[in-house]
Order: C-alpha cells, then structure tokens, then sequence
C-alpha cells in the first residue's frame, strides 16, 4: 500500500482534486467538480489519458468531498482511505501569521476565516473546501499552503504604503504580495541551477495574472502584487497600479458603486479593457494584422514589466544572479521576452540569444536565453505550482 496525498483547489462553487503517490510524485488522477450547490452539479476525471464526465446533484462542498472519495474508491485508486496521508489545500491569504505552509488545526482556521475581508471573492469557497475535508477525513493531517507566505520576508520599507500607519495597524493594509507558491519554485530552483543558496532574482511571472518578484540573499525582498492581487503590473484583465483618485472620480462621474469599480478593475481593465481581448496570442495576431489598440496594450504591457525590472535592479544594486521568465506568457511567447529584452538590454548588458530564445518552447522546454557575454544570466523557467503545494503538503503532513 502507497502512501497517497490530495491537493485541493476549493472554489466557491467548485472542488478541484488530485491525488499523487508519494514519495514518487506520481499522479494518479485528477478531478474537477463544478457548480456545487446548483441541481446540475458534474464533475470530470482524467486519469490513464482517458477523461470521464458525470453529471450529479452536489448540494455542498462536504457532499463534494465524499462524491470524490467515494470515486477515488470504487475505481480503485484508493482501497481504503487510510491510504490518504495528507491533504494540502491551496489557500490564497494568510496575511501576517503565516510565512510557510502549516498544518490546520481550529486556530488556523479561525485565523484563514478572519482572513476572508482580504479575499472575499476566494476565502469563503477555500475554507468550505478545509471544512468539508476536516469533516469527512477527520484523521487526515490538513495542510494550508498560502500564495502569500512566501513574501512575508519583504522589508517593512517595501511592504507599507504610504498611508495613515493606523491603516496598518488596525487594518492590515500593507502590501502581502501573491504567487508566492511560484516565485518560490522558482526560487529553489534557480538555487539548485545558480549552486548557492543566497541568490539575487528577478522572477517574472507573467501569465494572465502577473506579478514580479525581487529576491535578495534567496528570500523574497519585493513584489508587484499588494493588498490584494490587483496591484503592480497590467495584467490580462486587471488595471495594475493607477492613480487611486480615479476610484471617487470615476464614482461620481459614471454614478456606480466602489464594488462595481472594484470589479470593472479586476475583470474589465487591463489588456480586455484597452484592446478587448486579454489572451497573449490573440493580442500578438491582432496587432500582426494592424489593430492599433491591440499594438497599444501590448506596448503599454511590456514597458509596465520593464519599470518593475528596472525598479529591482536598482534595488538589487544591479547585483542580480538571473532574470527568470515564467508563467503561461512568460514560458510561452518569445516575442513577450524578446520585446523585454530590447528593452532593458542597454541599460542592463544583457544580450539576447535570438536562437536559444525562439526554440523555447517548442525545442527546448527552459533554457538561458542571454548570450555568454551578458551581465547576468536570463533564464526561462516553466513553474510548477502544484508541485510545490504537493513537497509542503508532504513535508508538513510528516511532521
Ligand atoms: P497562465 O495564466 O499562466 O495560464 O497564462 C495565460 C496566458 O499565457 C494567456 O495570455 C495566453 O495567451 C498565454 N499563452 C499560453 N500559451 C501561449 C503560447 N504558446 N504562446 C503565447 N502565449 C501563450
């Protein structure tokens, strides 16, 4: 009998699952069940390269949970749920108390409820998830592994706004930063590739969320993201930074509620709100064919990654080990990282290898794709977040 771990994703209607074997990392299947809570409730598995569909009523997330136990067994990838060692589940804030993974008792749980004013849209479905799995695997070690822990090392001078401090003190408004499951993937690997442990990066993850991250010494020193996951870059839906008296004018000048700005920031801004569309490949092809806005948004995407670039290598003191590119467009589109590259190539003496740069993904899956004479290497970097989730999960479930 293997050792079996979960890694959950819980959403406010949904239940994302998969099971590996440890200590091998194998998966054995994945799941995602949808609209929980509505009459048409379904779910798919993939597993063996097949993909099954199942429609079935799925009041809550506890009923979720023993519909997947009750899968997991009758298709014998569990015999038993002793099998199940731990579950980790990914948990979007865990504000000032957690700077690493940890194991859920009462207390945790109450703290990641406390937490739910700073991630209202993700918090209340993560915890149904946490309480739907505490209930029905009762005896399970829980792990929560939070996309804000990892930058709990920045500085007090790079995560205050400048703001009343009473804001801070009695509210929490600080910069938290998020991706952080990804930006320390990266980081440990770029360790392992650099051989020392006190590694100087700039990490950009960008995929339709984006964020960059400054590590100084291995441990992270900045990040784009603040608050909430809206801050810092232009992203494929969300504005980045702006000028935050936009907010009252733009109340009073359209008649609508700071909710329903919040919203139109998070899901009608960004690359959709000035070109209409926010996916890479669709913006590169429109632009290709002369859509001028679509030429706009990409230009105003990839100076908005340059200025944080330029930002951390200044406060790296330009001692920077690498330049690592990441996420969906990160990993993917060499005409995103050669337009960054031209940008920062003078100022940095990082040179672009045109060909290395080009072959990625499609020859290569990661490669250095500055030239031998650069200043610094410029490395792309495929993240694994799951991964990552799956070793916390692990590690903190053994104790
Ligand atoms: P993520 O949120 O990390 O999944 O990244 C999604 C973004 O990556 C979208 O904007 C996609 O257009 C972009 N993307 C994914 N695959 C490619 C590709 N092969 N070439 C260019 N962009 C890509």
């Amino acid at each position: 009998m293997k050792d079996k771990y979960l890694i959950i994703n819980a959403g406010s209607s949904s239940l994302k699952f998969s099971l590996y074997e440890m200590p091998s990392t194998k998966e054995i299947v994945n799941g995602y069940i949808q609209k929980i809570g509505d009459s048409d409730s379904f779910y798919t598995l993939k597993y063996k390269g097949q993909k099954v569909d199942k429609e079935r009523e799925i009041k809550n997330h506890k009923q979720a949970v023993e519909v997947m136990l009750e899968e997991l067994k009758e298709n014998k990838f569990i015999t038993s749920i002793d099998e199940i060692k731990g579950v980790g589940h990914r948990v979007l804030h865990g504000g000032e108390y957690y700077s690493s993974s940890t194991l859920i008792d009462e207390e945790v749980l109450k703290n990641i409820k406390s937490l739910t004013k700073l991630g209202p849209l993700h918090h209340p479905g993560e915890i149904a998830g946490i309480e739907g799995m505490m209930e029905v695997l009762e005896n399970v070690p829980q792990v929560a592994v939070f996309d804000t822990a990892f930058h709990q090392t920045m500085p007090k001078k790079n995560y205050l706004y400048a703001v009343p401090y009473s804001w801070y003190k009695e509210n929490g408004v600080r910069k938290y930063g998020f991706h952080g499951t990804s930006h320390n993937y990266i980081t440990n690997k770029m360790k392992d590739h650099l051989k020392k442990d006190d590694v100087n990066l700039i990490i950009c993850h960008i995929g339709s969320g984006a964020s960059i991250a400054c590590i100084k010494g291995g441990v992270c020193y900045d990040t784009t993201m603040g608050l909430t996951p809206l801050d810092g870059l232009i992203m494929g839906t969300r504005s980045g930074s702006i000028d935050p008296s936009i907010l009252e004018y733009i109340s009073k000048e359209r008649g609508i509620s700071l909710e329903k700005i919040t919203e139109e920031l998070n899901k009608k801004s960004g690359l959709i709100g000035l070109a209409g569309k926010n996916d890479f490949r669709d913006l590169s092809k429109a632009s290709q064919k002369g859509d001028e806005k679509a030429t706009l948004a990409l230009n105003m995407f990839y100076n908005s990654v340059t200025k944080y670039i330029a930002q951390y290598y200044f406060e790296l003191e330009s001692e920077v080990d690498a330049l690592v590119f990441t996420a969906g467009i990160g990993e993917n589109a060499y005409i995103f990282r050669e337009n960054i590259m031209n940008r920062i190539s003078k100022a940095t003496g990082v040179k672009l290898d045109k060909e290395v740069n080009e072959s990625i993904p499609s020859k290569l899956e990661k490669g250095i794709i500055s030239t031998e004479d650069s200043s610094f290497e410029v490395i792309v970097e495929p993240t694994n977040e799951e991964y990552m989730i799956l070793m916390d999960t692990y590690n903190v479930s053994r104790g």
